[in-house]
């Protein structure tokens, strides 16, 4: 038996059934709910989100990895009355998106990374509440010198804790690979790594080559409507095809990267998203594993996509 972290308390991982690996309840910005709360639309989250994950567990949908970190406004108290409420397990992070403190930009890596343990061994700001995955983010540009220090203090609190590490990256400029070399730089274990939003390229001999490395690829970018320049939904999904055609069907995640509120867009591109995409955090279950099977897919690969794979990477499993 292993247990994992949620925000209602240690789960056993045999619990986590249908996962989605990269969701978001409510993105704002580091302080603000502290300084300037009228940014911060708690009720509503928190109402609207019970909703839309109550309709994602009637549709299936068992646990999500909620990847916000601090950086990204994290409100755990939030992540727990909409799990608590909707029925769906939720796994939160510690760790650093790509709004990285002015403050970290002169620390140690030590030192970045005895606050990444602290939340993973104590809990998040005194709530008692622990995270199960350490996020870490590098976008466009690659990985700077800020970025590499939080790059290295996830491999040390991993290190220290076992909780493993989920990226952002931005996979056509191959971010990926710099994340890696970091790791094996910081001897961290290849398999409790997974390279998130790996599905924004379809550079098979990119995203082969990472998982050659032994990572595990996050397919974690789903959405109705592609943005310019990016994959749309079904060549996103062709690529997952073949990867598993490749057979690297035992190595991917899938996730939406939605949330339910997301105040770093404005309120009218916000509300014009969800417009576009009824299906909300079902969009993957109702779309892109029909079009999956419809390709060739079977039903042991979703099972493992949407099921094995999440544990395994949870737990440690090779
Ligand atoms: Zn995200």
């Amino acid at each position: 038996m292993t247990t994992v972290n949620s925000v209602l308390g240690p789960m056993d991982t045999s619990e986590m059934g249908f996962t989605l690996s990269h969701e978001h309840v409510l993105i704002t910005s580091a302080g603000i709910q502290t300084t300037f709360p009228e940014f911060v639309p708690r009720d509503e989250t928190i109402e609207e989100g019970v909703q839309l994950f109550k309709d994602a567990k009637a549709g299936g949908v068992d646990t999500i990895f909620d990847l916000t970190t601090h950086d990204l406004g994290r409100d755990i108290r939030v992540v727990e009355a909409v799990s608590r409420g909707s029925g769906v397990n939720m796994i939160a992070a510690t760790g650093t998106w790509r709004d990285i403190p002015c403050v970290f930009w002169t620390a140690e890596v030590d030192e970045i990374a005895s606050l990444y343990v602290r939340e993973l061994d104590e809990g998040i700001e005194g709530t008692g509440i622990r995270p199960g995955i350490i996020k870490v983010a590098n976008d466009v540009g690659g990985v700077t010198d800020e970025g590499e220090i939080v790059l290295r203090a996830a491999a040390r609190a991993h290190q220290k804790t076992g909780a493993p590490i989920y990226t952002h990256t931005w996979a056509p400029e191959r971010v990926g690979d710099q994340q890696v070399k970091i790791f094996e730089d910081e001897g961290v274990d290849l398999n409790r790594v997974c390279v998130g939003h790996s599905n924004d390229t379809t550079d098979l001999d990119y995203l082969k080559g990472l998982l050659d490395k032994g990572v595990w690829i996050g397919l974690d970018r789903y959405h109705p409507v592609a943005r310019p320049g990016v994959p749309d939904w079904r060549a996103r999904t062709d690529t997952a095809k073949a990867l598993i055609d490749a057979g690297y069907g035992d190595r991917l995640m899938m996730g939406h990267d939605a949330q339910v509120r997301l105040r770093i867009a404005s309120k009218e591109a916000f509300a014009e998203r969800m417009r576009l995409n009824p299906d909300k955090f079902l969009f993957i279950s109702r779309n892109a594993l029909p079009y999956l099977k419809e390709n060739g897919g079977t039903d042991a690969d979703v099972q493992n996509i949407m099921v094995n794979n999440p544990r395994r990477y949870i737990e440690g499993a090779s």
